[in-house]
């Protein structure tokens, strides 16, 4: 059994309503009751239209809400149909996650993710850093390379790093159903971890109840990200169970 600290953060994507926070109280109470809870640290990451009502939710629960991305800008500005991390804070993410592959796609580059880390962590945000190389890349095998430039461009002068969690999300494992083999995946984890010590390391991609066995069994891993997975409470749950027997 394991008795090790783990994340489950919950990325939700463009989905979900108002009345979708009605499945929460599964999670909740499940927590509650469960055994291995104090290991346990659960974060929920819904639409920027949530944060607010999830959080007023989740108040009196061990589960906490954070955001899917930011603005780089740390103040106020005429930056039509955007967020920053201020704003995020004020509604009540705690965390925000930045450098997904599914903004990266859409233009992030390492320098602006840079910014956005640096400006969320100002505004008292804690970082769910994303990367992760795409399938071009894992065939050319130039995956250490990507990382490398991801990571020492994107936590270039980051200081307090004890408030960003590393999360490695291949992208062709990004709701695909495919995972990286155990002994690919340690490999990775271990590159990550001698780069840059002192950080937690998540993996995400397609992480569901049949792969859990075998993905939670790999050292140096610190918890998961779950998209897909995570939309369905019974998954979710059975995914944390999973990880702690
Ligand atoms: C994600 O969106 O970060 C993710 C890992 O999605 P999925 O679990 O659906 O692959």
């Amino acid at each position: 059994m394991t008795n090790k600290y783990m994340y489950f953060i919950a990325n939700w994507k463009m989905f979900g309503g108002l009345n979708t926070l009605n499945k929460l109280h599964k999670v909740v109470n499940f927590l509650n009751k469960f055994k291995k809870k104090k290991f346990v640290k659960v974060v929920y990451c819904p639409p920027n239209t949530l944060i607010c009502p999830m959080s007023k939710k989740l108040k009196n629960s061990t589960i906490e809400v954070g955001a899917q991305n930011c603005h780089e800008n740390e103040t106020f500005g005429a930056f039509t149909g955007s967020v920053n991390s201020k704003m995020l804070k004020d509604v009540g993410a705690k965390y925000v996650i930045i450098g997904h592959s599914e903004n990266r796609d859409f233009g992030e580059t390492d320098k602006l993710i840079n910014l956005k880390i640096k400006n969320a962590l100002k505004s008292g945000l804690k970082v769910i850093f994303c990367i992760g190389e795409s399938l071009k890349e894992r065939r050319k095998k130039i995956t250490k390379q990507v990382l490398n430039r991801q990571i020492k461009i994107g936590l270039n002068k980051i200081k307090n790093k004890n408030k960003i969690i590393i999360a490695y999300e291949p992208v062709w494992s990004i709701g695909t159903g495919l995972v990286p083999k155990s002994n690919e995946l340690l490999e990775i984890i271990n590159f990550i971890k001698r780069k840059i010590k002192v950080y937690k390391i998540l993996y995400g991609g397609s992480v569901n109840p049949k792969n859990i066995k075998e993905l939670k069994s790999i050292n140096n891993i610190n918890g998961f990200l779950i998209g897909g997975a995570s939309q369905d409470s019974k998954k979710f749950i059975d995914i944390i169970k999973k990880t702690y027997n």
